[in-house]
């Protein structure tokens, strides 16, 4: 994984939602980041979502929740 396969979009999203990401058919992923919130919390989310990249989430069957549960227990 390299950023060249990271494109990030500022977009409108419901204020309880920070960021998300999504993998495309190109194998390059799209970070969405909630324009709504601070730029220290857009870091951070930022950050947050990248580690999920790194660690593959997209690949396994984890739940959900338990992978929130290891991504912010690595911070
Ligand atoms: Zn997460």
């Amino acid at each position: 994984m390299t950023l060249d396969d990271i494109n990030l979009q500022l977009v409108k999203m419901p204020c309880n939602i920070e960021a998300a990401v999504t993998t495309n058919n190109d194998g390059s992923y799209t970070v969405f980041v909630n324009k709504n919130i601070s730029v220290e919390q857009q870091k951070e989310a930022i950050l947050h979502e990248l580690r999920h990249i790194e660690r593959g989430d997209f690949l396994c069957n984890e739940g959900a929740d338990e992978i929130e549960y290891q991504v912010r227990k690595e911070k």
